[in-house]
């Protein structure tokens, strides 16, 4: 009886984080019902349970959402429901959003370079963790602040990329060994001081985690500087076609092994996934306006939720629905597709394979786009997708 009561509030509760958002039973039912002229996001609510739980019980330290993978209210709502409680922002828009969502939310602003509006917005908003990668920037946040003694700092360092399949090095980030005099500096003021990498977005190989710790632990016992946190970042990767990682568990226990190892396992310890906490619960089903040839114009591109298709190139799991009952053919052919809008950077080359018989009005459905998909639409020539609806 117990356990009954219990599933069905925990169904409720997961009804209330999808409340606004339409729910279907299958995709094909989604699509006929929303009769929609735009693309379609698909979110998967038990995907969301099965990687928070994931990060929440086997990454040894705390894991922040980094929202701008997707901040969809339904996706916050469902991670704040399976125990996310702390969130990595980057701008005083995405703190606001937060705080209004969840007044209870943790909030850590890691973006390395901030306006001086912004820090001092997010202090006003309860922001007491900042990130700063070189001495301006840290004078910034000691000004923006009035020299609180409450904060925590992370200097964000700037390591090796191996094998990242969307480098993030060139951007932001200290040389390694030029930390030492910058957390010495920090630690004049703040309470408690870190240093934060990322090894790149779809990090390939966990050894990037692994290889950056070492370096760090190297330049901590020669410098002797002494530091409260350590916050890895995000770069959990996902399947792609052509891009196969591994588990990841694998990658948890490459990076606690790599803790034990330097002496690093007495720090407090953070992780910040996007990707890899929401990529595959959402899918987005694009629509066939035209073939010609083994040509396709779709109605989302790389100015839409396709920008990863479209720019870096990638490839999704594809599967094509066809809305009137046709058979879908076996045979594959390779195709290059074209988004909506006027521009002729809206292409994608792929090559996608999909079924030789794709035809006007059949719906692609590209997998494991629940990050950086429905978060980077842009409005240009008046093509975009509101409609999020909830499949299961
Ligand atoms: C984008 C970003 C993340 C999330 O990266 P994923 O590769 O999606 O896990 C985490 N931290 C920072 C600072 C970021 O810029």
């Amino acid at each position: 009886m117990q356990l009954v009561n219990s599933v069905k509030a925990q169904d409720v509760a997961v009804q209330r984080a999808l409340e606004d958002v339409p729910h279907y039973v299958n995709e094909c039912e989604a699509l006929i019902a929303e009769n929609c002229n735009d693309s379609v996001h698909f979110l998967y609510a038990d995907k969301i349970r099965e990687k928070a739980s994931l990060f929440l019980n086997n990454f040894r330290g705390s894991s922040l959402y980094a929202i701008k993978a997707n901040p969809h209210p339904a996706i916050m709502n469902l991670l704040w429901h399976y125990g996310v409680r702390k969130f990595e922002m980057a701008s005083l828009r995405e703190i606001e959003y937060v705080v209004n969502m969840f007044p209870e939310a943790e909030l850590y602003f890691m973006h390395p370079v901030k306006s001086r509006q912004a820090i001092r917005g997010a202090y006003a908003l309860g922001v007491r963790t900042f990130a700063f990668d070189c001495l301006d920037e840290l004078r910034k946040i000691e000004e923006e602040t009035d020299h609180a003694s409450d904060l925590s700092l992370f200097l964000r360092v700037r390591v090796d990329q191996v094998n990242a399949a969307y480098p993030l090095s060139d951007k932001f980030g200290v040389p390694v060994q030029e930390a030492p005099l910058l957390i010495q500096r920090a630690q004049q003021n703040a309470q408690k001081v870190g240093l934060t990498f990322h090894v790149g977005s779809q990090c390939m190989d966990p050894a990037a985690y692994s290889e950056a710790l070492s370096q760090i632990a190297n330049m901590l016992s020669s410098s002797g500087v002494s530091i409260d946190k350590l916050d890895i970042g995000g770069g959990f990767p996902v399947y792609y076609p052509g891009m196969e990682p591994g588990l990841l568990e694998g990658y948890f226990d490459t990076i606690h092994r790599a803790l034990d190892e330097h002496g690093l396992d007495t720090l407090e310890l953070y992780c910040e996934p996007g990707r890899a906490l929401v990529a595959e619960a959402g899918a987005v089903a694009v629509r066939v306006e035209m073939r010609k040839g083994q040509a396709l114009y779709m109605n989302d591109g790389t100015y839409g939720a396709l920008f990863d298709a479209g720019v870096p190139g990638w490839t999704y799991p594809l599967e094509l629905r066809k809305m009137d009952g046709a058979e879908v053919s076996d045979g594959a052919l390779p195709f290059r597709l074209y988004g909506p809008t006027c521009d002729s950077c809206d292409k994608m080359e792929g090559p996608f394979e999909l079924p030789d018989n794709i035809a006007e009005g059949d719906w692609v459905i590209f997998r494991h786009l629940g990050a950086y998909g429905y978060a980077m639409q842009t409005r240009f020539n008046g093509f975009y997708s509101e409609t999020m609806v909830a499949i299961g």
